[in-house]
């Protein structure tokens, strides 16, 4: 069965650019120029998947994505110049929506893409849960778990407990978790690590009592399993 795709970009090189592309890959594609076409053609349904262009004119992508979750699941990549509205979007708890900032290469778009199709049809089995001690991080579908007990985070606090949880008794230097939490082009306060790092001992060790995050003076964090 195709894959269908609604395209939502009101610049109309870069629509063409990427229909032609999306097309070549062998995606079914459907173009909206406005942010009101886009958000009702996404709520008729029968699409897999919307890349979703930020700056756009009746209404923006950012409130496209908010109106549309209200009776929608469909994953949603956002192209976001880098300007202030790119802060905005870096600060959403996006779940399983992906956001790019232009200009980019299109051979990452294809590739989140494709990472987002799989994500969603994946069965549940086969999803990788990570564990360290009482806590469990299921990957794809961005839930974690202490106890049992689920704990709500962030997107990005996701992405660094993952990354911490992936390199498990390994120590991760600022500039790592920095790097990979929020890519090598990332422009802002260079205490972002830290902070988040705070916001997850919150979430996690303060929560439960506990002591899974770990400072290693001078170097960075390391996640441990529990002492037992
Ligand atoms: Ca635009």
């Amino acid at each position: 069965m195709t894959t269908r795709i609604l395209l939502v970009e009101d610049e109309e090189k870069i629509a063409r650019f990427l229909e032609l592309e999306l097309q070549h890959e062998g995606y079914e594609v459907a173009k909206a120029t406005n942010g009101r076409t886009g958000l009702e053609m996404a709520e008729s349904g029968g699409y897999d998947l919307v890349v979703l262009d930020v700056m756009l004119p009746q209404l923006n992508g950012l409130e496209v994505l908010r109106r549309l979750r209200q009776s929608s699941q469909i994953p949603v990549i956002l192209l976001t110049a880098r300007d202030a509205v790119m802060d905005k979007v870096a600060g959403l708890d996006m779940g399983e929506d992906d956001y790019m900032t232009k200009p980019f290469a299109i051979e990452e778009l294809l590739a989140r893409i494709r990472v987002t199709l799989r994500k969603k049809t994946e069965p549940v089995s086969k999803r990788p849960v990570l564990q360290c001690g009482k806590l469990q991080v299921d990957i794809a579908r961005h839930q974690v778990w202490y106890d049992q007990e689920p704990v709500s985070l962030t997107y990005k606090e996701f992405l660094l407990l993952q990354t911490l949880m992936e390199n498990q008794d390994i120590v991760l230097s600022r500039d790592t978790l920095l790097e990979r939490v929020w890519g090598f082009d990332y422009m802002g306060e260079t205490n972002v690590v830290d902070v988040y790092i705070r916001y997850l001992r919150q979430k996690l060790d303060d929560a439960y009592s506990t002591k899974i995050i770990y400072t290693v003076r001078g170097v960075g964090y390391v996640i441990k399993g529990e002492p037992s």
